[in-house]
Parts: C-alpha cells; structure tokens; sequence
C-alpha cells in the first residue's frame, strides 16, 4: 500500500509506503489527508489508520524534478493517447499499439528529449514515417512538455482510481 506525498505546494512528491507516510506523520513531518480505507497499522496498545496521502509540513527542496524519458513516462504524460488519432491505448486494435513518435525524426537529426516526442498509435507513426509532421499535413493535437517525476506519480495514481 502506498502513500502519495504532497509538498507544501500541493505539488505531488512521491509515492511512499503507507506505514513512511503514517511515520512521517507520527513524527510531525506531515499531516494526513485522506486515509485508506478499513487499513490500520497496530502497535502493542495503539492503531493508527494508515494514510492513502500526505502533506509535509515544512517545504522541501526538490532538484532533478525532470522525469527521465521512458515509453511508459511518455504515454502516461500523454495519458496514453495518439498524439495524431487522438485514439486511447484500449481504442487500438489487436496489432497495434503505442510507439515513441520523434517530431523532428531521429533520422534527421531529431533529438531523443521531452519536446521532440509525443506518443502515436503504430499506425500514425508508420504512416508519418521519417518525415516531419506538416510534410505529412500530420500534425499532433498535443504540444509536448517536460513533466516532472511527480507529476507522473501523480496521474499514474488517478490513472488507479
Ligand atoms: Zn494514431
């Protein structure tokens, strides 16, 4: 079971087991916003319910916030969706599937970085090939960005909901 922590910010830090969360609020480092339902940690006399998130109570410092560029970082930042169809993962058929699509096309110099890709369906990156979009009068609906790793956690979590 896990526990998503929030910075002071309300920004999502990361996804922690409840029983860190629940210590973290024992010691006074968070407190608790929602728990998880029917789920207690006990000691010898005490239970305590176990939290499903928290927020800190002092601001913390985050470097490297940048996600690293994975396919599964990739389709979770475009919520799993052709960037050209607009068609959703379970949309797809039997023989397709979501791909790392380039903007600008490796074989043309195209970077493998956060801006330069979007997610396309097998069959729009197959049909874009190497050319840029516009050659292709193929334009994705999405403009690329750079998410930070909680923002990942975070839709990963609401994916789960
Ligand atoms: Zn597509």
């Amino acid at each position: 079971m896990q526990c998503l922590v929030y910075n002071t910010t309300g920004e999502p830090l990361e996804l922690v087991p409840s029983l860190m969360g629940l210590a973290l609020h024992l010691r006074g480092k968070a407190v608790i916003l929602e728990v998880l339902p029917g789920r207690v940690a006990r000691s010898v006399r005490l239970s305590f319910p176990l939290p499903k998130s928290v927020v800190l109570c002092r601001h913390r410092r985050v470097r490297s916030r940048v996600a690293s560029l994975s396919n599964e970082h990739l389709f979770l930042r475009d919520e799993h969706r052709c960037a050209y169809c607009g068609r959703h993962r379970r949309e797809l058929g039997p023989r397709e599937r979501l791909t790392r699509d380039h903007l600008v096309p490796r074989a043309r110099g195209g970077a493998d970085t956060w801006l330069n890709v979007v997610t396309a369906c097998s069959t729009c990156n197959h049909r874009k090939d190497d050319r840029l979009a516009e050659e292709v009068g193929h334009v994705p609906r999405v403009t690329p960005w750079v998410p930070t790793r909680g923002e990942l956690v975070a839709r990963r979590l609401m994916q789960k909901r």
